[in-house]
């Protein structure tokens, strides 16, 4: 498996769930991966893991509602791999999970930092090395809370609308200058933020059995698929893996549960 052998790629909130499991895919794939994450110890342990399976990669400590953070991760992949390839702007918070009327101006503020912030920074850092290489792909890591208001999710609704706003613009921005820019909607993902919606318990999403989750590790795939040209259909645009046709596209097979 070597489809992105030579390339290099950054993957923001890789220290566990869904950015963990696309820096192995994308590892597996031969890809070098910079993980970064505010809990630098569990990057390093993946980056080790990657690294004694025969593939490249570095760990760093990065809160992506910080610019500079950001702009670190981006330069610890030019310094150790000479490139960046392809981002994954993953990282990503669920709470304040509360009615709006409910939840501080500053816990409200907290998650755009993050979710729309965050993923801003990622485009300001990545766009400048990927124009000048007139090639490069940005996968930023959506959902169908971008199109469906939810009770208690005011901010993260909010914020999965305004990321798929930010990438159709950059889209537009940098599609003639070899800059491949795609959403991903993987429907509901096994990982501990879906632990966190269930024990909220309110709204429908958090009364969902949990075999109704697809795995972590089916978005790697997902997301290795986006890198290569079969995609290209989608530039500027949302995949989702809730589009039966599409997931078999992907070789993922018919969804589980719903
Ligand atoms: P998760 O298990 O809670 O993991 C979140 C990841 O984001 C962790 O690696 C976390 O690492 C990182 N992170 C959180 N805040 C950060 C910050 N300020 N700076 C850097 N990294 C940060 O969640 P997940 O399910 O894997 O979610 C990943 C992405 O998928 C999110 O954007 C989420 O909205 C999206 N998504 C998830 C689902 C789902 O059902 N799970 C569905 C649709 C979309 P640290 O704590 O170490 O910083």
């Amino acid at each position: 498996m070597s489809a992105l052998k030579g390339k290099a790629a950054l993957v923001t909130g890789a220290s566990r769930g869904i950015g963990a499991e696309v820096a192995r895919a994308l590892a597996a794939e031969g890809a070098a991966v910079v993980l970064a994450a505010r809990d630098v110890t569990r990057c390093e342990g993946l980056a080790a893991e990657i690294t004694q399976a025969g593939g490249s990669a570095r760990a760093i400590g990065c809160d992506v509602a910080r610019a500079s953070d950001v702009e670190a991760a981006v330069a610890l992949c030019r310094a150790a791999f000479g490139r960046l390839d392809i981002l994954v702007n993953n990282a990503g918070v669920i709470e304040p999970i509360r009615a709006l009327h409910d939840v501080s101006a500053d816990d409200w503020g907290r998650l755009i930092d993050v979710n729309v912030k965050g993923v801003y920074h990622g485009f300001r850092a990545a766009l400048p090395l990927m124009r000048r290489a007139g090639a490069g792909t940005i996968v930023t890591i959506g959902s169908g809370a971008a199109h469906q208001p939810l009770e208690g999710w005011s901010a993260y609704c909010t914020s999965k609308a305004a990321a798929l706003m930010l990438g159709r613009a950059a889209h537009l921005e940098n599609r003639g200058r070899g800059v491949r820019v795609l959403s991903l909607s993987p429907g509901t993902v096994a990982t501990d933020m879906q632990r966190t919606i269930r024990a909220s318990g309110i709204n429908p999403v958090a009364r969902l059995p949990w075999e109704a989750h697809v795995s972590p590790e089916e978005v790697g795939r997902a997301v290795v698929w986006m890198c290569g040209p079969a995609a290209d259909e989608w530039l500027g645009g949302e995949v989702s893996l809730r589009d039966e046709a599409l997931r078999e596209v992907i070789g993922l097979g018919p969804r589980q549960g719903t």
